[in-house]
C-alpha cells in the first residue's frame, strides 16, 4: 500500500488517466510529494483505445495500454506515489483537502481532480443484465469475442466510427446504427468507414434489446417513418458519449448542468488549491493530448498555489 494516511502530502491526484499521470509527472518532476489514486487501472478510456495515431511523438500507430503504462512509469521515475482507491468525498478543512476513500482518508494541500468520463447508457431495460453477454462499452476490450458474428455499434461520433471500423476487421458484418442521418465523428475516421461488411442504418434508435439470456437482435425504429426493424446479431457496442465522472465531489466543487467541472483553462476551480484536468472538465475538444495538456496546466496552478 502506498498510501500513507498519516502525512499531509503536497498533491493528491484523483485518476490516472493521461490527465492524471502528466500532473503528477509534472509535480513529481518539480519535487512534490505526490500521490496518485486509481479506482480502477492506469490510462482511463485511453487505456481501451486499440490505435491511437493522433497522439504526437508515436509515428504509426500506438495503442492506449502501452501509453497508459509508459506514462505511469515516466511519472514514477519522479517518486510520484500510485494506489487504488475509490475517492468518495472531497472536503476541506483549514486549507488542508481531505478525500474520503474507503480504507480511510488522504490529506493533502492541493488536490488535482482528474476522473475523467464513463460511458452512457441508453438506458433501455435489460441493458445493464446484458452486461458481458453481448452488451459492451468498448469495442478493443470486447471485440475479440465477436469473431466472425455480427455486431451493432451505436451512436455516431469518433468512438463509434472508431469501433465500427475496428469491429470490421473481425467480425462478419457490423451495423452502425445512428439516430441521425450523418456522423458527428471527424473525417479522419468516417473516411475509414468505407467497407463492405459495414452497413448503416440512419436515423434510427435501439427500441428493444432483443435476447435469450444473452443478446440474439435488436428492434431498432427510424425516427422519420416510425417503421421498426429487428436486426439479428451477437453483440451489441454501445458509443453514445460519455458522462463525467465527477458526481463524487457534487455539492463540494462547482459543475455544469452536464455534471463537468467549470473550471476554466487554468484548471482552476472555485475552491482554491483544487484543479480539474481532463475529459471532466468544460471544454471544446476531448482528446489525450488535451487532457494531457491540462495536467501539465494543472501541475502548474498547484505549484503556484503551494509556494
Ligand atoms: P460524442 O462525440 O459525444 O458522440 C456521441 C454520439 O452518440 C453522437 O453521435 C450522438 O448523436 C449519439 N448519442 C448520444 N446519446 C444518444 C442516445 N441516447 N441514443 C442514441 N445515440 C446517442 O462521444 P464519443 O464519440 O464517445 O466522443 C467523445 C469525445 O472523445 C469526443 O470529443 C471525441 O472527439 C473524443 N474521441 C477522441 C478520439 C481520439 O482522439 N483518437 C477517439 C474517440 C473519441 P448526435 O450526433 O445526434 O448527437
Amino acid at each position: 500500500m502506498a498510501i500513507d494516511f498519516e502525512k499531509v502530502y503536497d498533491v493528491a491526484v484523483v485518476g490516472a488517466g493521461p490527465a492524471g499521470l502528466t500532473a503528477a509527472l509534472y509535480c513529481g518532476r518539480a519535487g512534490f510529494d505526490t500521490l496518485v489514486l486509481e479506482k480502477l487501472s492506469p490510462g482511463g478510456q485511453m487505456a481501451t483505445t486499440n490505435e491511437i495515431e493522433n497522439y504526437p511523438g508515436f509515428p504509426g500507430v500506438t495503442d492506449g495500454f502501452t501509453l497508459a503504462m509508459n506514462m505511469s512509469a515516466q511519472a514514477e521515475q519522479f517518486g510520484v506515489k500510485q494506489d487504488y482507491a475509490e475517492v468518495t468525498a472531497l472536503r476541506v478543512e483549514d486549507d488542508i483537502k481531505l478525500l474520503d476513500t474507503a480504507m480511510g482518508t488522504i490529506r493533502a494541500r492541493s488536490v488535482i481532480l482528474a476522473p475523467g468520463a464513463a460511458p452512457r447508457l441508453l438506458g433501455l431495460p435489460n441493458e445493464n443484465a446484458l452486461r458481458g453477454k453481448g452488451v459492451s462499452y468498448c469495442a478493443t476490450c470486447d471485440g475479440a469475442f465477436y469473431r466472425k458474428k455480427t455486431v451493432a455499434v451505436i451512436g455516431g461520433g469518433d468512438t463509434a466510427a472508431a469501433d465500427a471500423v475496428f469491429l470490421s476487421s473481425l467480425c462478419e458484418k457490423v451495423y452502425l446504427v445512428h439516430r441521425r442521418d450523418t456522423l458527428r465523428a471527424s473525417k479522419s475516421y468516417t473516411a475509414k468507414l468505407d467497407k463492405p461488411n459495414i452497413e448503416y442504418v440512419w436515423d434510427s434508435v435501439v427500441e428493444e434489446i432483443l435476447e435469450n439470456g444473452r443478446v440474439c437482435g435488436i428492434r431498432v425504429r427510424n425516427v422519420k417513418t416510425n417503421e421498426t426493424r429487428e436486426i439479428e446479431l451477437q453483440g451489441l457496442f454501445i458509443a453514445v458519449g460519455n458522462i463525467p465522472a465527477t458526481d463524487f465531489v457534487r455539492g463540494a466543487v462547482e459543475l455544469d448542468a452536464n455534471g463537468y467541472f467549470t473550471a476554466g483553462e487554468d484548471t482552476k476551480t472555485n475552491l482554491p488549491g483544487v484543479f480539474a484536468a481532463g475529459d471532466c472538465r468544460k471544454k471544446p475538444l476531448r482528446q489525450i493530448v488535451t487532457a494531457a495538456a491540462d495536467g501539465a496546466v494543472a501541475a502548474y496552478a498547484a505549484e503556484e498555489y503551494l509556494s
